[in-house]
């Protein structure tokens, strides 16, 4: 062991963690590589710790080969030191490698793509719901791959069933800030529930996030592919189960994309024949979103240079719960980074902005989006 050996080391976060040391001998700069997903190979997220002197730099040498290159240049990287809140780094772009400076001496400090979602946060949410006369509950077991599943609302089967789908891809925090900040519009006193039912599943992928995944879970299996046949993935077989027993009137489906740099709809009515009817609820749905939001710009979609694949269109969850309960559903693609605002001005995306979005979906769905001749 050389004396530089012995000044870097690599701390393991407990939960999401994702980066492996692969040298950190020549005293200047450490190497970190993202470990792929079992299964698919895909990589983007990263989370870990390190111990070294102040000034180091840290190169993620294998940005290059992850899935989304395209949203590296530019980007913001997170950390956080030892008895400070999560702040923002403007990372440098060199030679196709991610690099940043640490600048924390005597302790670790932490490293993400994203402020991690805490765990014992989403703890906290469920027991404050338990007091509630109108809730039930799944709980959570990323053993069993069980996704916690939260049904608040009026119980009347003929109530209105709107399911709220988040992070089935295990490295989409954004996605879970999300949840926890629609959950948060529900809970405020007063909010009538009357005639509507949400069944809001704020980490679809335990064991993926749990584990450090990018989209994957524990298995290997990518969740937002399986929804044509699930049998094999248990968070969508469950999920599945549940929805043929409510019904779906209203999905949303969030998740992170990681290179566009803005809040979108992922719309693929063009080649599901998406019936009129439901286009109506979903535009509705997005006005409002653009209305009431300065992060979001109505009618910005993903460029689709191709159709996608039959097989690809009957995987995905939105799609698949469209033709099968004759839903509207949307999917919907938060930023990560870096991101452009509706009026194009660049900003930071953080929790903060994730949890406003969630707050104001929360409050459009409780208005509702029906139109009138459904009341
Ligand atoms: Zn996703």
């Amino acid at each position: 062991m050389t004396k530089n050996d012995r000044l870097v080391s690599l701390v393991r976060p407990a939960t999401s963690a994702n980066g492996r040391l692969r040298n950190g001998g020549d005293g200047a700069a450490i190497d970190i590589e993202i470990e792929p997903d079992p299964g698919t190979g895909t990589s983007q997220w990263f989370h870990f710790g390190i111990d070294a002197p102040s000034g180091t730099r840290i190169r993620i040498v294998n940005s290059a080969k992850t899935t989304y290159p395209r949203g590296w240049p530019g980007s913001i990287v997170w950390t956080r030191s030892p008895g400070n809140a999560w702040q923002p780094v403007v990372s440098r772009w060199v030679d196709g490698t991610v690099e940043f400076t640490h600048q924390t001496t005597g302790a670790p400090a932490f490293y993400a793509l994203f402020p991690p979602y805490p765990p014992d946060r989403l703890d906290l949410l469920l027991q404050r719901l338990r007091s509630r006369s109108d809730v039930d509950m799944t709980a959570g077991d990323t053993d069993s791959a069980i996704a916690s599943r939260i049904r608040i609302g009026d119980r009347d089967p003929t109530a209105r069933q709107i399911w709220i789908i988040a992070a089935q891809h295990g490295g989409e925090h954004p996605t879970m800030w999300f949840a926890d900040g629609f959950l948060d519009a529900l809970l405020k006193p007063g909010t009538p529930l009357y005639g509507i039912r949400f069944h809001i599943v704020p980490v679809a992928n335990p064991d993926g996030m749990k584990a450090g995944h990018l989209r994957t879970n524990a298995a290997g299996q990518d969740p937002n592919r399986h929804w044509a046949d699930p049998s094999g993935c248990r968070e969508v077989d469950t999920l599945l189960a549940a929805m043929a027993s409510t019904g779906v009137d209203f999905l949303l489906d969030v998740h992170t994309d990681f290179e566009l740099g803005c809040v979108y709809l992922d719309v693929l009515d063009d080649w599901l024949g998406t019936p009129v009817d439901l286009v109506a609820i979903r535009q509705r749905f997005e006005r409002q979103l653009a209305d009431r939001s300065p992060d979001v710009a109505f009618g910005t979609r993903y460029p689709w240079q191709a159709p996608p694949s039959a097989d690809l269109l009957a995987g995905m969850c939105a799609p698949a719960v469209e033709r099968r309960f004759g839903a509207a559903a949307v999917t919907l693609e938060l930023p990560i980074g870096r991101y452009r605002d509706a009026a194009g001005a660049e900003h930071n995306w953080t929790p903060k902005h994730a949890h406003a979005l969630g707050r104001i979906a929360a409050a459009i769905l409780l208005e509702g989006v029906w139109g009138s001749a459904e009341g």
